[in-house]
């Protein structure tokens, strides 16, 4: 794709990263195939080449507009494009430029960015979920009813082992999923414990930062990878084999410390080390010797959903199905399995009602292969198949505890 963007805002590294990926575009419409949003709208403006276009415009005009930012609000940076993109265009990396731009260049109406704001200064932080939520638990007869399923039904962790293995590993607790979701780490504990290894937490570290990074705050982002850093690199010094991520949504971000803060003289180095030790849960067992689980599923029918951070973002799409069989679940066929199932991070609040068709659609399709239980690899999808769902929906480690 030729672009025409002004040589001085060429200059800023951002924009000059924004014009290379807009140049390995061919524009030949690939993607929009497996875009969410564009089979929902059927409006190129709402599928990937659009955005591509819109951004591009945006940068060579220096102009945006209440419909540029609506089509890219649209996107559930899904990264679904970037699996079915021949020419490797890095759209997610594309869209976070554009959308900084845009936030600049196409203010948002008062309301719309006091909520942002609101957002902001409350769901990284785990102290202020727990009052939001308890809040929310007391008012839930006088919400309505699409945001009283919302609410997360209250979970329990059982016991966490003593950490007595030579073998150790750092495990991020989030932000959201101690309160939503409390069993994942104990259950990720409880069978890295089985395969000789202690998961560690470090007490400072917190929010990954994709929060802030999706609601166009770099700067926020970039100051929870600073604090994530300092909290973790004491451990990493001590000889922490790896940082274990439960939430394949913070995975992803905390994969990309590396390229966030690569002009940050002071963490970019450390930044580099933490990204190269960050592992999805998953890649830490398919490594290992899991004969002990090995028919733990018995043959129970499982239908996985595939997160999309999980397969289009650290592009570990089968690594989770594989451990599932051969701990011995049966998977049930999920058709599109490629498609988002409409949470991604704030989308169920800020863009509902397609949200809602996505959940829909996913569920359908989950169901449909008749299983007992459906799993996940990401507590967003999780929280958000659950709200709608008659099954049973867990993280898939707390599978290999099932009896
Ligand atoms: S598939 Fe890739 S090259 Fe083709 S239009 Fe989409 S982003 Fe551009
Ligand atoms: S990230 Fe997902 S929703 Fe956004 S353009 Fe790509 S496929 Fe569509």
């Amino acid at each position: 794709m030729q672009t025409s963007i002004p040589a001085q805002l060429l200059s800023h590294p951002d924009i000059a990263e924004a014009d290379a990926i807009l140049r390995s575009c061919v524009h030949c419409g690939f993607c929009n195939a497996t875009c969410p949003t564009y089979q929902l709208l059927g409006s190129e403006l709402d599928g990937p080449r659009g955005r591509i276009y819109l951004i591009k415009e945006m940068l060579e005009t220096g102009q945006a507009s209440d419909k540029t930012r609506l089509h890219l609000d649209r996107c559930l940076t899904c990264r679904a494009c970037e699996t079915t993109c021949p020419s490797g265009v890095r759209y997610g990396r594309l869209i976070d430029i554009g959308r900084e731009m845009a936030e600049v260049r196409a203010p948002r109406s008062l309301s719309a960015r006091l909520l942002r704001k609101a957002m902001l200064a409350v769901l990284p932080y785990t102290a202020r979920i727990s009052v939001a939520l308890a809040l929310a638990r007391v008012f839930r007869p006088l919400l309505p009813l699409h945001l009283q399923k919302k609410i997360p039904a209250r979970q329990t962790a059982s016991i966490t082992p003593a950490t007595l293995h030579s073998r150790r590993m750092l495990v991020l607790q989030g932000c959201i999923q101690p309160l939503s979701t409390p069993n994942t780490n104990a259950a990720a504990a409880r069978v890295l414990d089985r395969l000789g290894i202690s998961l560690i937490s470090a007490p400072g570290a917190g929010c990954c930062g994709a929060l802030n990074q999706h609601l166009a705050d770099p700067e926020g982002a970039r100051a929870m990878m600073r604090r994530n850093i300092d909290a973790w690199w004491p451990h990493v010094e001590n000889g922490a084999e790896a940082i274990v991520m439960t939430a394949s949504g913070c995975g992803l971000m905390v994969k990309d410390y590396v390229a966030a803060l690569k002009d940050d003289t002071k963490y970019a180095d450390k930044a580099a080390r933490i990204s190269e030790l960050t592992r999805d849960l998953s890649e830490i067992l398919n490594r290992e010797n899991l004969n002990t689980f090995a028919h733990i599923g018995r043959g129970m029918r499982v239908a996985y959903q595939s997160s999309c951070t999980l397969q289009h973002g650290q592009k570990l799409g089968g690594t989770v199905e594989a451990i599932l069989q051969r701990c011995g679940y049966e998977l049930s066929p999920v058709a599109d399995s490629h498609l988002c199932c409409g949470a991604a991070g704030t989308y169920t609040l800020l863009q509902a009602e397609l949200s809602r068709q996505l959940l829909k659609n996913k569920l359908a399709a989950l169901h449909e292969g008749k299983p007992e239980v459906i799993a996940s690899a990401n507590v967003g999808c999780q929280m958000h198949l659950a709200s709608a769902s008659d099954l049973p929906v867990k993280h898939w480690i707390e599978l290999l505890e099932q009896n």
